[in-house]
């Protein structure tokens, strides 16, 4: 096995519990915005269709295609109107109140503090997240997280996103990490194992769903304190 030296994660779904703390975000949305009165009754529903269509604009600005303040208005002005619906104001006001208060819940994966200080002593550890810069960096502080990483790299500072192999380089490059001693960890085959291993980079697909693949990964684990039975 290589000596490694440098770890570099993704915070989304890997160390951040985002679903927890989108779904505690969307309960707030439901009773603050009253969506109920406004004809949305099942929760479940809404954050299904809003993770779905999420998910498809999320893949259109990785590539390019929408800038970011389109992106944080549209996905909620889209699943509004799948509910009947049409309130453009509404969606701003949604999408304001999301991003300023999804980051400040406390949910991180089990294990997640414990397992860092354990990696700290032994390894140089980063971020890089394609995220929006201002979210993920509140995501860090009010999660007690900023201390245990050298350097966070995001995509808007670097110009370039996961799975691009450029946002990887720019990472070596910045934190004088060679890409052979470098080890990418992440909850996502394609954002940040494919761009790692493309860009040279070792990968721990972390599997918390325990999903079946036919990726080439270099190691896996489904926990996140797994991790220190690799490293
Ligand atoms: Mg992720």
């Amino acid at each position: 096995m290589p000596t490694y030296r440098h770890l570099f994660f993704d915070l989304d779904k890997t160390i951040y519990d985002f679903d927890a703390s989108s779904r505690m975000t969307f309960e707030e949305i439901h009773e603050h915005f009253h969506l109920a009165e406004k004809g949305i009754l099942d929760l479940d529903l809404l954050i299904e269709r809003y993770t779905h269509i999420n998910l498809r604009l999320w893949e259109l600005y990785r590539n390019g295609g929408i800038l970011k303040e389109v992106l944080n208005v549209s996905r909620f002005d889209l699943a509004l109107q799948e509910f009947g619906i049409n309130d453009g104001g509404l969606a701003v006001a949604i999408a304001s109140y999301y991003v300023t208060e999804s980051p400040l819940k406390n949910t991180l994966f089990p294990g997640v503090e414990t397992t860092l200080t354990y990696l700290k002593k032994k390894y140089r550890l980063y971020i890089i997240t394609n995220g929006f810069e201002e979210v993920q960096h509140k995501k860090l502080n009010i999660n007690n997280l900023r201390p245990y990483f050298d350097d966070v790299i995001t995509s808007e500072e670097a110009g370039c996103k996961k799975p691009d192999p450029a946002i990887f380089h720019h990472a070596l490059h910045r934190t004088g990490a060679q890409k052979e001693e470098s080890l990418m960890i992440g909850d996502d085959l394609v954002v940040d194992i494919q761009g790692a291993r493309e860009a040279g980079i070792d990968q721990v697909f972390v599997n918390y769903g325990k999903v079946i693949h036919s990726e080439p990964v270099t190691f896996e684990v489904d926990s996140f304190p797994g991790l220190c039975s690799i490293l």
